[in-house]
C-alpha cells in the first residue's frame, strides 16, 4: 500500500450536501462509507473536519462580532461537526476518537500528540475538532499542520471538484485540469489550493497533497489503491 497513514481534510461546507446550512445526514452517511472502505484495507486515519457549514470566524465582523471571538465560534462549529462525523462512523462499526484544540472534556479529549499516535496505531479513526485552538487559522493550516505532527504520508484534501484546475471550472467553463502540479508551480501560477499558510506549511516539510472529489463514490478507496484521481502536488 502506498499510504500507511493518511490526513483526510473534509470542509464544513462538504456536509452541507444540498442544503443551505449545517449537517445533512445523508451526506456525513455517504462519507462514512468512503472512509470505511478504506479502512478496510489497514489505513491509519486521520480527519480535519472544517466549520464553514455552520461559521466562519471572517463573517462575524459583517456581523458585528469580534473577529477572535468570531474565530472561536468557528472553531466550536468544526467540533459539532466533528461529533456527527464520529457518531455515524461508529454507527458504522468503526472506532473512533474525538479529539479538540479547544478542551472540552464532556464532549472530546484534548488534542496531545502522543496520544493521537497511539489511537492511530491501534486502528482508531482520530477526528480533529476546533482546528489548532488559535484564531486566525484555518481547518486547512489544522490539516498540514497535524499530517506534519503525525507523520502522515499525504493530505487528502476533499473537494466538490476533482482536482486543481488552470482557473475555477464553476466559472470557467475551458479550464483544464492538472494531474500533477509541483509546489513551485502552484506558487508561479497563483493557484488556488488552500490557503498559503497551510500550503507553505506542506511545502517546506515536503508533505504531498491530493485534491479530489470527495462526492464521486470510490474515489477516496482509488486515490489508496494508487490510481490517478485528483491533482498531486508534491
Ligand atoms: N478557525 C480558527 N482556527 C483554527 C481553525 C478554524 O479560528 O485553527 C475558525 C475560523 O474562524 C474558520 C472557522 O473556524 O473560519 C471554520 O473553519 P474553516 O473555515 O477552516 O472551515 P471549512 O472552510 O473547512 O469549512
Amino acid at each position: 500500500m502506498k499510504y500507511k497513514r493518511i490526513l483526510l481534510k473534509l470542509s464544513g461546507e462538504a456536509l452541507m450536501g444540498n442544503q443551505q446550512y449545517g449537517i445533512d445526514p445523508e451526506r456525513v452517511n455517504q462519507y462514512s462509507l468512503e472512509i470505511k472502505r478504506v479502512k478496510e484495507l489497514g489505513i491509519e486515519i486521520a480527519i480535519v473536519i472544517g466549520g464553514g457549514n455552520i461559521f466562519r470566524g471572517v463573517q462575524a465582523e459583517e456581523g458585528g462580532i469580534d473577529r477572535v471571538q468570531g474565530d472561536y465560534m468557528g472553531m466550536l462549529a468544526t467540533v459539532i461537526n466533528g461529533m456527527a462525523l464520529q457518531s455515524n462512523l461508529e454507527k458504522h462499526g468503526m472506532y473512533t476518537r474525538l479529539m479538540s484544540g479547544i478542551k472540552m472534556e464532556q464532549v472530546c479529549e484534548p488534542f496531545i500528540k502522543r496520544r493521537a499516535v497511539r489511537h492511530l496505531e491501534k486502528g482508531r479513526i482520530v477526528i480533529f475538532g476546533a482546528g489548532i485552538g488559535n484564531p486566525y487559522f484555518t481547518t486547512d493550516s489544522t490539516a498540514s499542520l497535524r499530517a506534519i505532527e503525525l507523520n502522515c504520508d499525504v493530505v487528502l484534501k476533499g473537494t466538490r471538484v476533482d482536482g486543481v484546475y488552470s482557473a475555477d471550472p464553476e466559472k470557467e467553463p475551458g479550464a483544464t485540469r492538472y494531474s500533477k502540479v509541483s509546489y513551485r508551480e502552484v506558487y508561479e501560477k497563483g493557484l488556488n489550493i488552500m490557503d498559503m499558510t497551510a500550503f507553505t506549511l506542506c511545502q517546506e516539510n515536503g508533505l504531498p497533497i491530493i485534491v479530489f472529489d470527495m462526492n464521486k463514490p470510490g474515489n477516496l478507496l482509488r486515490i489508496m489503491q494508487g490510481e490517478e484521481a485528483g491533482t498531486l502536488i508534491n
